[in-house]
């Protein structure tokens, strides 16, 4: 069954905890402090494959964990940055919030997203030799990785979309038009996924068609296959409405217009606006030419241009891409989505700095100190002497000094733990 739609977890590696080690040698009687780097967690990124147009790959597949970084190792060795997971999609396929069911990004042609950022690895003891820290008993643990639901929805992108019911002759035509070779048979139902083709007319652009598997009568309110693949829909820059004009299977090709516009416009009023253009196929079957008149009569009084073709003999076909390929130079390009989540993380406002003793160990704790550290990725020695002034500027050892801190006490502010070197 097709699916072009998918609840996911993902997950992104923690980062590599910083390393607490000293120098041993032969000899050297008290070394200095070698404990390297925590390793980077492994981002989860999104990528369009355009060889894919179905999130089949998810429908037994929901949890994508991205690798930790490796912890840091005494003489100074960096832990392994652990390899970014890269999760191909269709191109189309958006990405929401499964919670909200917010659009948080739209994977475009060649767009890559970022879904799940890696933690950053810690930093290990080496970086805190200082002159007057000789002895650092402390390192960095590193950030967690980011973790999120997500639903994925695919809605593809094509230029031009082919609706009506099934049997109509809809994958006839996309195979005549381009090099697709969709499933044709004289059954309902013979399209279980949108296909696409590349269409390129004589003169003019080429553009992209899909075939979008037969609607039926209340499809917009889920019945049949109608609904999952009406969702692919909504990015057509035009419609064409196939019908099969010779009523070969018994039905009014008029009633059939009327029956699943209908249901596109039940399904979205946005469709009401979208240009259509009726394909009488199979009118290498019409046997009554009244009927011809009387269709276009009724497409005229509805303002549709309507073109009769024989898709099997690839009668006036030539004339429908003319057609298409005219109205499409006027029209506005693929509808993209805009995020509708904020993916900037927000400035938190609170900036007053706290100080607890608890068993002789001084809690420093504000919502700003917080993120600044989570932010710092502290690699060197300059880094460091940064986050030093940083705190001094800030107003944390004057609130240390407030709280009675004295020589050699012990500070801990988040994840970092350090002692207090006057
Ligand atoms: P879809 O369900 O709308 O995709 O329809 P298909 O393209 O699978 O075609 C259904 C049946 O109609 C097949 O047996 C086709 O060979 C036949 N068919 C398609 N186009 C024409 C046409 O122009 N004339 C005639 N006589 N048969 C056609
Ligand atoms: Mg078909």
């Amino acid at each position: 069954m097709f699916t072009d739609k998918s609840d996911i977890y993902i997950k992104a590696g923690n980062g590599g905890n910083g390393c607490v080690s000293f120098h041993r040698e032969k000899y050297v009687a008290k070394g200095g402090p070698d404990g390297g780097d925590g390793g980077k967690g492994g981002s989860v990124i999104f990528v369009v494959d355009s060889g894919e147009n179905t999130l089949i790959r998810f429908k037994y597949k929901h949890k994508f964990v991205a690798a930790n970084g490796e912890d840091g190792k005494p003489e100074k060795f960096h832990g392994k940055n652990a390899p970014d997971l890269v999760i191909p999609v269709p191109p189309g396929t958006l990405i929401k919030d499964k919670a909200t069911g917010k659009i948080i990004f739209d994977m475009g042609k060649d767009k890559t997203f970022v879904a799940a950022k890696g933690g950053r690895g810690g930093w290990g003891n080496v970086h805190f030799a200082t002159p007057t820290r000789q002895i650092p008993r402390f390192a960095k643990s590193g950030t967690p990785g980011g973790e999120r639901e997500l639903t994925l929805e695919l809605k593809m992108l094509a230029d031009v979309g082919l609706v009506g019911f099934p049997n109509v002759g809809k994958s006839t035509l996309l195979s005549v038009c381009s090099y697709a070779k969709p499933k044709i048979a004289n059954y309902h139902f013979t399209t279980l996924s949108p296909m696409l083709g590349v269409v390129t007319p004589k003169y003019g652009r080429s553009f992209v068609m899909s075939d979008i598997p037969g609607l039926i009568e209340g499809a917009s309110d889920g019945a049949g296959l109608g609904l999952d693949f009406l969702r692919h829909i909504d990015r057509c820059r035009l419609l064409i409405h196939v019908i099969d004009a010779s009523g070969s299977e018994g039905r009014d090709p008029i009633d059939d217009i009327s029956l699943v516009n209908r249901e596109l416009f039940k399904y979205s009023e946005e469709l009401l606006d979208r240009p259509q253009i009726i394909c009488a196929n199979k009118s290498d079957m019409i046997e009554d030419e009244s009927v011809k008149e009387e269709l276009k009569a009724y497409c005229a009084e509805l303002g549709y241009e309507i073109v009769f073709i024989s898709a099997l003999n690839r009668l006036g076909v030539d004339e429908l891409i003319d057609k298409v390929s005219e109205m499409l130079k006027d029209m506005p390009p693929l509808k993209e989505y805009e995020p509708e989540i904020e993916e900037k993380e927000p400035e938190p406002e609170d900036r007053t700095i706290r100080v607890t003793k608890q068993d002789g160990v001084f809690i420093v704790e504000s919502e700003w100190l917080e993120r600044f550290i989570n932010n710092l990725y502290l690699t060197d020695r300059e880094s460091y002497v940064y986050f030093e002034r940083v705190l001094k500027k800030e107003g944390v050892y004057a609130a240390l000094e407030e709280a009675g801190i004295q020589d050699g006490d012990t500070v801990s502010i988040y994840d970092v733990e350090f002692d207090y070197v006057l």
